[in-house]
């Protein structure tokens, strides 16, 4: 089901999603079924759109889904870095369409995390993917790419 996505300003983008806990496997279906949807539904209309955030759909779960070559469900993500190099560049959201802000963001990131049968799963993310990853885990904290501006003259409106 296409589920409201919640834009910026909405005070529940801002809090921190809460992990998934094992009895909710059959409910962490039913939620990736509409992260899917909503997203499809996102490209539909913008273009673009690779990843989205539970939490960008009012449920307040730790829970990512990804569709790039194909679809990819991370519950309970962790990130961590393997060095500190990083890059700038411009990040979008679904949660504003329309604007765009220069974020930085490291190069390389680890990302452990279980897929939809709970299985625990790790993945090297390098350039694209990991600020794409990045982006994705910070809304399960209520950090919103605005947030991580370099500095206050670091958004952009642009034509959607
Ligand atoms: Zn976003």
């Amino acid at each position: 089901m296409v589920r409201e996505l919640l834009k910026l300003g909405n005070p529940k983008l801002y809090e921190i999603s809460e992990n998934v806990t094992p009895e909710e496997k059959e409910l962490v279906k039913a939620w990736a079924a509409d992260l899917h949807d909503t997203l499809m539904e996102y490209r539909k209309t913008y273009g673009a759109g690779r990843a989205v955030a539970a939490p960008q759909i009012g449920i307040q779960k730790r829970l990512l889904y990804m569709y790039t070559d194909k679809p990819y469900i991370f519950i309970n993500p962790v990130i961590t870095f393997p060095d500190d190099e990083t890059y700038t560049l411009l990040d979008d959201c679904m949660s504003f369409p329309g604007l765009m802000v220069r974020v930085t963001r490291h190069k390389r990131a680890h990302i452990s995390y279980l897929d939809e049968n709970f299985q625990a799963q790790t993945m090297d993310l390098e350039g694209s993917l990991s600020e794409l990853l990045q982006h994705e885990y910070d809304h399960l904290d209520g950090i919103l790419a605005t947030m991580r501006a370099v500095d206050n003259k670091s958004l952009f409106t642009c034509k959607t």
